[in-house]
């Protein structure tokens, strides 16, 4: 499928000519296990040996470059000490500092009398001028000569600079030019180089300034990034909408039925999401919609309306969580909104095992089962449904596109709504979700009460635990939050486990505990306990982080906030708050903060908006983090810098519309390079959707 010409920068780093395999693994840490993705490590700063004083002008902490006579090897009085090597020019004295480098290797190296060039950071100690560890000695008499400037990357342990840099020039000397895929004309107007050009240029950085975002060839490459993402995209949304769709028509007695018993009005964007939902899965094609909305903003009755308008049409319906709490959770919560209606939903995760599995599944393959909730458990082979008609994925970024093409292939033109609580800032949803459609809940239900926020430095904890007993006195529900499972030896962070200890102390049986280490079922216990009020204190660490929902705890303590993301605090705030009560939360930190942890705890102090959250978060860390792209199968950007380049994903957006209006099966001498572009940046399922050229 990949055109033969990329195939030398698809083969492994240790294809490379001295990148043994036992470099495999620490190259696949530092970048990845393939060639290409070293050329897209790129450097984070420049060495620059320019510099060539006499040792009297070479001043200590610089890089200096000098020509010096060999004049005496002075080993080591006791192994402890280094190795010595005594060199001089007319100007001075300079020692080269060897620590457990063999004599007779350094006596070859560095003869007496002979004349070296040497490179590396001056130190002074003890009085000494010296050198510890030159990063280059040659001689010139050899002819060698040394790079004028070095790039200098982000390593891995294991890994040294010079093994780096040397299979990235090896790297490099694969790189073919390829095929422009650039419209012309605007490759000219931005001044941009060839993609091989721009690709040498950003590992030969001559100055700070090319290190920049800005620079041309860094935004050539960035460009050609967000292009493929956007191209991609566009391809998978044609391919899909091409497929075909079926129109769900619901008379809507089963909806008028919940929503008469529901103890609330909907909110406007509610309704709003409902008519777009509801007019997607008329239509004739596919629904591919996400519904984005904080914690609380009531997305699960939002999907109950859409599974119950596919099961009176006739159809099924199933609706996907990340964990099994949050499984459980929606499974009750619906089964509680859709009584008036009496529609049967199922509950399948890992733990329905045996019979009750299997008369499950009978049930879903004859049909009589309209709903299922669950978590992947569900993608399952076996898992097979008479008739399923429309799909929902909760909390989307836990789950890879590979699931949500697989959960499409468990029915017949699927109608697919992916909710999520994470708002997300706008450039990431174009580079995330831009071939989804969507849907937002903006407001909060009314009657929510005000979260107040408060910052506390971590000497006030007795305070804050006073503060507790208090409001324990009068019942109320409080979650306690720990950043680490077990205390560890080289961190001073608080451990939810001994946290546990001194609060079940002071507080007896009413404090619990949950952690990421529980068996899912212990933990659904202690979770249980918490919301029917047998445990009212909860010491958890963020395994209470999205989703559970205990109505009427109103006190949230975070501890270590300042090691948390923003979005993270807030999605642990949006816990609280969530019934009639005016709820606290109280954020403790441990002081001196660094300048990004003030900005993160003061902006949760002022703001309860989870988009405002967002946005900030995303200007704070950058894009790749905020959705903790690398586990969530989104598309990790390497060069493009979505807080950056924002003119470039919004250009990229538009060409690759244009590109495929004109070109839609990419056939034309262009749209030949561009899949190569896409193959470039492992978009190989997109090309798949396109007529072979
Ligand atoms: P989300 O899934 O978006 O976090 P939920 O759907 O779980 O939020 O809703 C949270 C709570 O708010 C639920 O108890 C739900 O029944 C309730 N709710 C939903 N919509 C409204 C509304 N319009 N007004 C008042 N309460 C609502
Ligand atoms: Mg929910």
């Amino acid at each position: 499928m990949r055109p033969a010409i990329l195939d030398p920068l698809f083969a492994e780093v240790t294809a490379l000519k001295g990148i043994g395999p036992r470099f495999s693994k620490l190259f696949e840490r530092l970048s990845g296990p393939l060639v290409i993705d070293l050329l897209w490590h790129a450097p984070i700063g420049l060495i620059d040996r320019r510099f060539h004083p006499k040792v009297a002008e070479a001043r200590p902490d610089t890089i200096a470059t000098l020509e010096l006579i060999i004049d005496a090897h002075l080993p080591p009085s006791n192994p402890r000490q280094p190795y010595r090597v005594r060199c001089r020019d007319a100007t001075g004295f300079l020692h080269l500092v060897f620590f457990h480098v063999k004599s007779d290797y350094l006596a070859e190296l560095l003869p007496l009398g002979a004349v070296r060039v040497v490179s590396g950071r001056v130190e002074r100690f003890n009085g000494l001028t010296q050198m510890t560890h030159p990063d280059h000695i040659i001689d010139p008499a050899s002819g060698k000569t040394l790079p004028a400037i070095e790039p200098v990357y982000g390593l891995t342990q294991g890994l040294s600079l010079r093994l780096v840099q040397k299979a990235m020039g090896l790297a490099l000397s694969r790189v073919v030019e390829l095929a422009e895929w650039l419209d012309p004309e605007h490759r000219r107007r931005q001044n941009w180089p060839s993609w091989r050009a721009a690709l040498h240029a950003v590992h030969a950085p001559e100055s700070e300034d090319d290190l920049s975002r800005q620079n041309p060839a860094r935004r050539r490459l960035a460009f050609d990034e967000l292009l493929a993402n956007q191209l991609a995209l566009a391809l998978m949304r044609d391919h899909t909408k091409r497929l075909p769709g079926r129109a769900i028509h619901a008379p809507g007695q089963l909806r008028a039925k919940v929503i008469d018993a529901l103890p609330f009005r909907f909110t406007a964007s509610q309704l709003q999401a409902m008519a777009e939902i509801g007019a997607d899965m008329a239509a004739p094609t596919r629904m591919l919609r996400l519904l984005q909305g904080d914690v609380g903003s009531g997305k699960t009755v939002v999907a109950l309306i859409a599974m119950l308008d596919a099961v009176e049409a006739g159809a099924q319906s199933l609706l996907m969580a990340p964990t099994e709490i949050l499984a459980r959770q929606h499974h009750a919560n619906l089964n509680a909104l859709a009584a008036p209606v009496g529609v049967e939903i199922a509950l399948l995760t890992g733990r329905e095992k045996g019979r009750a599995r299997a008369t499950l599944l009978e049930g879903l393959a004859a049909g009589r089962i309209p709903i299922l909730v669950g978590t992947h458990a569900l993608l399952e082979e076996d898992v097979v449904f008479k008739d399923l008609a429309l799909a929902i994925i909760d909390e989307q970024h836990r789950f890879g596109v590979e699931q949500r093409v697989k959960i499409q292939s468990k029915g017949n033109g699927i109608d697919l709504l992916v909710m999520t609580a994470t708002p997300i800032p706008r450039t990431l949803m174009l580079t995330s979700y831009g071939d989804l459609d969507a849907s937002q809940l903006t407001e909060k239900p009314f009657g929510r009460p005000e979260i107040t926020t408060r910052t506390l430095p971590a000497q006030r904890l007795e305070e804050v635990v006073l503060a507790v007993k208090r409001a324990l006195d009068h019942g109320a529900k409080i979650y306690w939050i720990c950043p680490l499972v077990e205390e560890s030896e080289v961190s001073d962070m608080a451990a939810a486990t001994l946290r546990y200890s001194e609060l079940k102390e002071r507080f007896g049986d009413a404090v619990g505990l949950v952690h990421g280490r529980l068996k899912a079922a212990e933990k659904d216990r202690i979770m249980e306990q918490f919301a029917t009020g047998g445990i009212h204190l909860l010491v958890a660490t963020t395994v209470v982080e999205v989703g559970v929902d205990v109505r009427d705890a109103t006190i949230m303590v975070i501890e270590h906030a300042e090691r948390f993301g923003l979005a993270q605090l807030h999605q642990l705030r949006g816990r609280v708050g969530r019934g009639d009560q005016p709820s606290t939360c109280l954020l403790l930190y441990a002081p001196p903060l660094s300048a990004p942890a003030k900005a993160r705890l003061s902006i949760l102090r002022e703001s309860q908006d989870g988009f405002r959250i967002a946005e900030e978060d995303l200007r704070l860390r950058g894009a790749g983090e905020v959705l903790g792209t690398r586990q969530s199968g989104l598309p990790a950007l390497h060069f493009a810098d979505l807080t950056e380049h924002g003119d470039l994903l919004a250009a990229a957006r538009d060409d690759a519309r244009l590109i495929l209006a004109r070109d839609p099966e990419l056939s034309s001498l262009r749209g030949q390079a561009l899949r190569l572009l896409l193959h470039l940046f492992e978009r190989d399922r997109a090309v798949r959707y396109l007529r072979s050229g």
